[in-house]
């Protein structure tokens, strides 16, 4: 049994956890130590069928972290949407909105990058990075707080201790559950279905939102003639669509992605996930925090999930360093209060907009499609309201910490 002392303590290599470990990593002063604890092995690669939406501010962050470089040529940036609720069997699919012009005037608001890509690029520069200890396949079984510090003991029987402790051990948090902090939330009666299509004509860059009474199905434009679904279908027949054979599912795809980039053919795994709506009570607790799907969980419709917890990442990071640099304890709850402040109310305010979104869109009630559709036409006319929410889709203006602009710390 060993005890090691650290800095920060992270639970959870996922996306959110290991870019959080890499950004105090370079950015916290030097001699600031990381340990980062992963219930999976490091170099398990776990299949991930899905693409990610990246917005323009996770980009920022990523490029400061000098990660950005290694995913470039990977990266399809959106420069057009579309977003339509025709009916299925219409001859022609007319778009209720449409972003065009908007979205090509400077940098692009987001960029559509495989999850494996991502994956790759964290591991490899959290292995390459000497102020992180990654200790995998390994999980925190308990953990206890004083007034200086919280002494995590790992299942190996190990023991780390840190000023602070981070849950970015996803939805099913356990460190959460530990801690006592309940969420607010549910299961939505829809099943996640992704998959990767190749096309035979181009994209142009074009991202598709066709809502359907069951759910969005989303076309998402990746490098070459391919593509990224995600599908939100009624569950139980949306188990029954991953359980048909090829056949069964490309005809089912097809029904719903339609001819206008010509043939098209399956060029990827198909994978489900369950739909869930979760917001914790806290974000915080006695030298605790919880970032990314242990704080927060949202419909997939915007692709805003793993924006959200970039966020996270991006103002933990400039309240840790921070602190650090003058010398402050950053487990402290003067601190703690600094980060839930910043971003329980703008989590919970994304995760309550994709959730009204899922809810006015999944149905079929005629009052309420006239009623969404005239709204739709009338943002669809106002041109500078259309650049507006292009620019807060990019997620980089207003009081957002400076990493998601661009600048170091
Ligand atoms: C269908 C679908 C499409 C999506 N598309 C997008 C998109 O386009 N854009 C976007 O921004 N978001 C999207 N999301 C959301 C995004 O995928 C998630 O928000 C994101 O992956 C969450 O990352 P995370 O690191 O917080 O959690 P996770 O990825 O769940 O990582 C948690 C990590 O913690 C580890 N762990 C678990 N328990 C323990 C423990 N006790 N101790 C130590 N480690 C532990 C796990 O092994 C895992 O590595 C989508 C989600 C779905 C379902």
């Amino acid at each position: 049994m060993q005890d090691r002392s650290y800095d920060v303590a992270i639970a959870g290599g996922g996306f959110v956890g290991r870019t959080l470990a890499l950004a105090l990593a370079k950015l916290a002063p030097q001699g600031f130590r990381i340990a980062l604890v992963d219930a999976e092995p490091p170099d398990s690669g776990s299949a991930d069928a899905r693409a990610s939406a990246l917005s323009a501010a996770t980009k920022n962050l990523l490029a400061v972290l000098g990660l950005w470089e290694r995913l470039d040529a990977e990266a399809q940036p959106i420069l057009a949407i579309e977003i339509t609720d025709s009916p299925l069997n219409a001859g022609l699919r007319p778009h209720l909105l449409g972003f065009d012009d908007e979205m090509r005037e400077g940098e692009p608001g987001a960029y559509m990058i495989e999850n494996s890509d991502l994956q790759r690029a964290l591991a490899t520069a959290v292995a390459g990075d000497s102020a992180i200890d990654i200790f995998a396949a390994e999980s925190i079984a308990d953990f206890n707080s004083d007034a200086f510090r919280i002494v995590a003991k790992l299942a190996s029987g190990d023991r780390i201790e840190a000023p602070l402790l981070v849950g970015a051990d996803g939805k099913r948090s356990r460190l959460r559950d530990h801690a006592g902090i309940k969420c607010v939330g549910w299961s939505y009666p829809q099943l996640g279905i992704v998959t990767t299509v190749a096309h035979s004509k181009p994209h142009e860059g074009r991202a598709v939102q066709h809502f359907l009474p069951a759910g969005p199905f989303a076309i998402l434009p990746l490098k070459g003639n391919c593509s990224s679904i995600v599908w939100a279908e009624e569950k139980l027949r949306g188990e029954a669509i991953m359980a048909a054979g090829e056949a069964g599912f490309l005809a089912e795809l097809t029904a719903r992605f339609g001819h206008r980039l010509g043939e098209i053919a399956l060029a990827g795994p198909r994978q489900s996930f369950p739909l869930d709506f979760q917001v914790a009570r806290s974000f915080v607790a006695d030298r605790l925090v919880l970032v990314g799907d242990a704080a927060h969980v949202v419909h997939p419709l915007a692709g805003q999930g793993l924006n959200i917890g970039m966020r996270d990442v991006a103002a933990l990071t400039e309240t840790i360093v921070d602190a650090t640099r003058l010398g402050l304890d950053i487990g402290a709850p003067i601190q703690l209060e600094h980060y839930q402040r910043w971003r329980r109310f703008d989590s919970a305010f994304s995760a309550t907009i994709m959730d009204g979104l899922n809810r006015l869109f999944s149905n079929d009630s005629a009052p309420l499609r006239a009623l969404r559709d005239l709204g739709l036409g009338l943002v669809d006319r106002a041109p500078v309201l259309k650049r507006f929410l292009v620019r807060e889709a990019a997620g980089t203006t207003g009081t957002v910490p400076r990493l998601l602009k661009g600048e170091s710390l």
